[in-house]
């Protein structure tokens, strides 16, 4: 508001200052003079027209949602599993904001206009990457600061022949799994690369970057125990995941699951009655008690495989809608897993007991900056 003031203030004053109305009856240094003046006055008029658009745009943006402009870092995220780890690093000192809202398809997800506004005021951008956010990455790549940074995590914590291809995402369409994030082992990674940007951008601060950071890992690496302990006590028949949404095999292959199968096709499409007829011989063979859908995705053809194979069907699994609504203490990455083993474990006949007492909230102290878009 202050600023727009000023602005109008700044035309007046040019206003007043506006040449005669003679101008034809002057002579060519007279006639020089004024249209210098109208040049200044234009230029005026432009600079106070620009500081009032700004005015209006920072409504949508981060000064007028975050709080005042303090010069701090201006960093985007997409997904909010990814913001939960930046915002976890960055702190207070960070302005953050998330691009996609939970509980939509990000695989799917096409940015909304208005979020080239909020990329082309940004620092650092940062997503997952490996083909998940493609919409929002292009829209980046169009919008940014010439020096501003985008930052694809997982391509950078996984080599290539790292990537995973399966049914949900197979080798043909050459988009592998990009669900690192539910290894805690690899968010660890991610929140590095985090650390790593932030304080390249903004070195002032790397010391408070890093002390998050240590704070984040010795949490993520008490977490990953937690879960360790947790499928410890699922009997290891039933140590097998079938999932409608295939999110899940970097945290299979971190704990020892077994990934049976996943339901959604490539195109995220319904299976086929053939694919399905085979699913429900899987969950008949493998005797799991259990399978797997979530909110994001619902399916009816989850429930038929599950009545059909003599399992239940759990529609709870979250892997990039985070639990609660913003401030909750597991509205958090660690929230997220957290509240998937405690989903996950029961179900297949174990128990959560070891993540009772866990602490899934922020790892700083004070008031965190952090959109989460509904
Ligand atoms: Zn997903």
């Amino acid at each position: 508001m202050s600023c727009c003031l000023a602005a109008v203030v700044t035309a007046k004053a040019s206003l007043s200052r506006s040449p005669d109305m003679n101008f034809f009856k002057r002579d060519a240094a007279a006639r020089t003079r004024t249209l210098l003046r109208n040049a200044a006055l234009f230029l005026a008029f432009s600079i106070a027209l620009a500081a009032s658009a700004s005015c209006s745009s920072d409504e949508g943006g981060i000064e007028s949602r975050a709080g005042e402009d303090t010069g701090a870092l201006k960093v985007v995220s997409t997904v909010s599993p990814i913001t939960s780890l930046v915002e976890n690093i960055g702190g207070t000192r960070i302005r953050l904001e998330g691009i996609v809202p939970e509980g939509v398809n990000s695989h799917t997800f096409e940015p909304a206009p208005s979020v080239a506004t909020l990329v082309a005021d940004a620092d650092l951008i940062i997503l997952n990457g490996l083909f998940l956010e493609q919409p929002s990455l292009e829209l980046a790549r169009a919008n940014k600061k010439p020096d501003a940074v985008i930052l694809s995590l997982a391509d950078k914590a996984i080599t290539r022949d790292q990537w995973v291809f399966d049914f949900s995402f197979p080798e043909s369409d050459g988009h592998p799994n990009p669900h690192l994030w539910t290894s805690p082992d690899l968010a660890i990674k991610y929140a590095d690369l985090v650390r790593t940007e932030l304080s390249a951008l903004d070195p002032d601060n790397a010391d408070y970057y890093s002390e998050n950071f240590s704070k984040l890992e010795e949490r993520l690496n008490d977490l990953d125990g937690r879960i360790a302990t947790a499928v410890d006590t699922i009997p290891p028949e039933n140590r097998k995941l079938l999932t409608y949404h295939d999110s899940f095999p970097f945290f299979s292959t971190r704990y020892g699951f077994d990934v049976i199968g996943a339901a959604q096709p490539s195109d995220f499409s319904e299976p086929s009655a053939r694919e399905v007829a085979s699913l429900i011989d899987q969950v008949r063979e493998t005797g799991v008690p259990a399978i797997f859908g979530s909110e994001v995705f619902p399916s009816p053809v989850m429930e038929q495989i599950a009545k059909e194979g003599g399992a239940a069907f759990i529609d709870r699994l979250r892997d990039d809608d985070l639990p609660g609504s913003q401030g909750d203490p597991d509205h958090t990455y660690m929230g997220l897993m957290t509240t998937n083993i405690q989903i996950m474990a029961p179900a297949l006949g174990g128990n959560a007991d070891a993540l009772d007492d866990f602490d899934t909230g922020l790892v700083f102290e004070g008031e965190s900056n952090a959109v989460y878009p509904e």
